[in-house]
């Protein structure tokens, strides 16, 4: 019913876009003080390596999230990067981040884009 392709101005997926926004954030900013924590403790080596490898990976969804939310004030979100056709709306739903549609993103790497993490669609 819903099959607006100018969808991508909706004001859902900003609300949805920074929601995320900062939840990841407040996650980056606990896990922050709890590695230095640990890593000031200097007891937990392991803990502390734990800590910041998982800093590591939710500063890069954070990066991923404000790209997104860059790509939506310049009105280019939800479009394929790649063949520029729209990304479905269920799949923004579950990854807002996605910067491919489906069949961009299930083909083989070829492309110059180095890094293609995070289009894992779980
Ligand atoms: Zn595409």
């Amino acid at each position: 019913m819903c099959r607006d392709e100018n969808s991508n101005s909706d004001p859902r997926w900003r609300d949805l876009l920074e929601g995320r926004w900062r939840a990841q954030v407040k996650e980056v900013t606990e896990l922050s003080l709890a590695y230095h924590a640990a890593a000031e403790a200097g007891e937990d080596q392991d803990e502390a390596r734990r800590l910041m490898h998982r800093t590591v990976a939710v500063r890069r969804d954070l990066a991923d999230t404000e790209e997104a939310l860059r790509r939506l004030a310049v009105g280019e979100f939800g479009r394929c990067e790649r063949c520029e056709s729209a990304i479905p709306s269920v799949l923004l739903l579950d990854v807002p981040e996605s910067r491919y549609c489906p069949r961009c993103a299930g083909e083989p790497a070829s492309a110059r884009h180095t890094d293609t993490v995070g289009l894992s669609l779980g």
